[in-house]
């Protein structure tokens, strides 16, 4: 049983890669094939994106693929992305843990699907600097719509607050930024992630999920800067702590983490 949850994330994963390569592109109408033609999600099929020519089945399986044609294209011999085995991977390896976690099936793929929409946009985030409303937005519902169906153990009522509570503390904190510096810190992007996971994590885990993401995103920026590796303006997207702060908090159990976090604060 356990294997079929990793040969799913494996698929699933093989797809989000797709996305993450993709969708940015479809959003800021870079998707124009040398033909002229406009690639989608589902078509062409997978080609090298600097040759374009097409990927034989077997070298379409996950992990697989990336080992056989190691890591190169066969015909023009440019690098394949680390992207594609990671994301299939780490999709993998989270499907694994959500199959063994939660209980009962609608349960478990529900998470499944939480985390592969939260490893989709980290990985989206971390490359372009942009959330796509088109990932958070079906998160969002599919919190509040998980909840009216039992499957995240918070309520519908804590789900909705969740989410209003998400979006509305960030939204607070960067426009307090832009008053106080004139400098834009945060996108929409970020509240509506927050949001999102709001819906699926209930209010009482935002305020450590936050304090988490942010320490980690400071940590993570510290280290860029101080090898040098910053991209340029000094951004460093929010986005891909608050997904993996999010995750952790889920993968600590429905309540782990803000017992731990209210009892620490003495409430
Ligand atoms: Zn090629």
């Amino acid at each position: 049983m356990m294997g079929l949850w990793v040969l799913g994330g494996l698929i699933v994963g093989s797809f989000l890669s797709v996305v993450v390569h993709r969708l940015p592109k479809m959003l800021t109408q870079e998707n124009t094939l040398r033909n002229g033609q406009q690639a989608n999600l589902w078509w062409p099929g997978s080609h090298c994106p600097l040759c374009e020519s097409p990927l034989r089945w077997w070298d379409n399986l996950p992990l697989l693929g990336f080992a056989l044609q190691r890591g190169q294209c066969r015909r023009c011999g440019g690098a394949i992305a680390w992207r594609y085995p990671l994301l299939e991977l780490s999709t993998a390896l989270a499907w694994l843990f959500c199959g063994w976690q939660a209980v009962g099936l609608p349960n478990a793929l529900a998470w499944a699907l939480f985390s592969s929409a939260l490893l989709a946009l980290a990985w989206i985030d971390w490359e372009t600097l942009y959330l796509p409303a088109e990932l958070t937005q079906p998160l969002l519902w599919g919190g509040l719509i998980a909840a009216e169906f039992h499957l995240t153990g918070i309520a519908l009522s804590d789900a909705l607050w969740g989410a209003v509570l998400g979006y509305g503390v960030l939204w607070v904190v960067a426009t307090g930024f832009v008053l106080l510096t004139g400098k834009e810190g945060m996108g929409a992007g970020d509240f509506k992630l927050l949001a999102a996971l709001g819906a699926w994590l209930g209010p009482l885990n935002l305020l450590p999920l936050l304090l988490l993401a942010s320490l980690a995103g400071a940590g993570v920026g510290l280290c860029l800067r101080a090898r040098s590796q910053l991209r340029e303006g000094g951004y460093v997207p929010f986005g891909p702590f608050l997904a993996v702060a999010g995750w952790l908090i889920h993968a600590l159990g429905p309540t782990g983490m803000q017992r731990f976090f209210w009892r620490f604060l003495g409430a």
